[in-house]
């Protein structure tokens, strides 16, 4: 695609001073700014357009070189003209244009400040069983606090010193650099920020004028909660720098593997063995639930892998507020290590069985006739 002319882009003629240049760009990325559309891709490329153009003609020398060459000139694919770079790319909109939007939209720093930093959040790994998570519970952790140092009383300073004005920034926490008609302005590196330097550090905070301690929380755990939620702590989280808001704690629910029941949402499911006599007469079987045993009666005739299922047995959910159903799924088992007794009563049985024929085993019938159509 042809690129288009750079005066073009910003609506200047070619004799345009660099003060007419700058003016007609901040026009057009006050228009076009990503902040201010933030969902409009043609906005984006006339931003990423009008920076590029801005970027090539602020610049003394890539001005002279796009004059004499045209883009050929400030092309840094066609390894020629002044070497411009770092245009374009994606995510390029805080490189040395930031210092305009600064001025233009603010940048959330306080102004001849320190730069103000959230604390961190923190994840506290919860882990707890299936019973806890139906029922919730309420419990205490213990997570990391950060105190004020007793040593220095939070200044960072040795006692007897105190922290003295930084002297590269004055005291603001932002230097300003110039670099060509403009200036950037950036955290100073000396003091990152703070305005304050530390000439002789606490001993006992290295100088942070907070100490690590622990406290403990207590957290109260709502019923039905599921593997994976969190819970947030508002605030307990690492605290903030200059003065920032603290970070937030989140208690992240780790459900143990149950013995008995898999959970499946607000569901419960568990493998139930029945005897094959048992499965055969039908009866009253008895059900283990997370609310106790409950009792109720299968059918004559059940097979494996049969499900049943028990209505609000479940865990009651923690947005729904509802039950989930328990599913029991028998397992028919075949009796092993039998007495001479029970072999003969199952001899017996087997010969009585396969007298009786195919009505006692549909299964069995249905699956001969099968093979014997196969080998037909
Ligand atoms: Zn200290
Ligand atoms: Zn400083």
């Amino acid at each position: 695609m042809a690129k288009r002319d750079f005066y073009e882009i910003l609506g200047v003629a070619k004799n345009a001073s660099d003060d007419e240049i700058k003016k007609a760009y901040r026009k057009l990325a006050m228009k076009f700014h990503p902040d201010r559309n933030p969902d409009s891709k043609q906005a984006e490329e006339k931003f990423k357009e009008a920076k590029e153009a801005y970027e090539m003609l602020s610049d003394p020398q890539k001005r002279e070189a796009y004059d004499r060459f045209g883009h050929a000139g400030v092309d840094p694919n066609m390894g020629a003209g002044a070497g411009a770079g770092g245009f374009g790319g994606a995510g390029g909109f805080s490189d040395a244009f930031g210092d305009i939007f600064g001025d233009i939209f603010g940048s959330g720093r306080a102004r001849g400040g320190a730069q103000v930093y959230r604390g961190a959040d923190l994840r506290y790994n919860l882990d707890i069983s299936l019973e806890q998570a139906a029922n919730g519970f309420d419990t205490t952790i213990r997570v990391p606090s950060w105190d004020e140092c007793d040593t220095c009383h939070g200044s960072g300073a040795k006692p007897g010193t105190s922290p003295t004005t930084c002297g590269t920034c004055g005291g603001h926490g932002q230097v300003r650099m110039q670099q060509g008609f403009f200036s950037i302005q950036q955290t100073c590196p000396k003091c990152h920020g703070t305005g304050r330097v530390i000439p002789d550090p606490c001993t006992t905070c290295s100088g942070s004028g907070r100490i690590k301690r622990n406290k403990t929380l207590e957290v109260k755990i709502p019923a039905g909660i599921d593997d994976g939620m969190r819970i947030r702590s508002t605030g307990n989280g690492e605290p903030g720098m200059n003065g920032g808001p603290p970070g937030d704690l989140y208690v992240e629910i780790h459900i143990k593997p149950h013995s008995v029941f898999q959970r499946d949402g607000d569901d419960l499911h568990c493998e139930m063995p029945i005897s094959f006599a048992r499965a055969a007469l039908g009866g009253e079987i008895e059900v283990p639930t997370l609310s106790g045993k409950v009792s109720f009666t299968v059918p004559e005739g059940t097979q494996t892998g049969k499900t049943f299922r028990l209505r609000g047995k479940g865990i009651k959910g923690v947005r729904s507020g509802f039950p989930g159903d328990l599913f029991c799924h028998v397992l028919v088992e075949t009796p092993v290590k039998l007495t001479d007794k029970q072999k003969e009563l199952l001899q017996e049985f087997e010969q009585l069985t396969a007298a009786g024929g195919a009505k006692h085993s549909p299964q069995s019938k249905s699956w001969m006739d099968k093979v014997k159509e196969f080998f037909e």
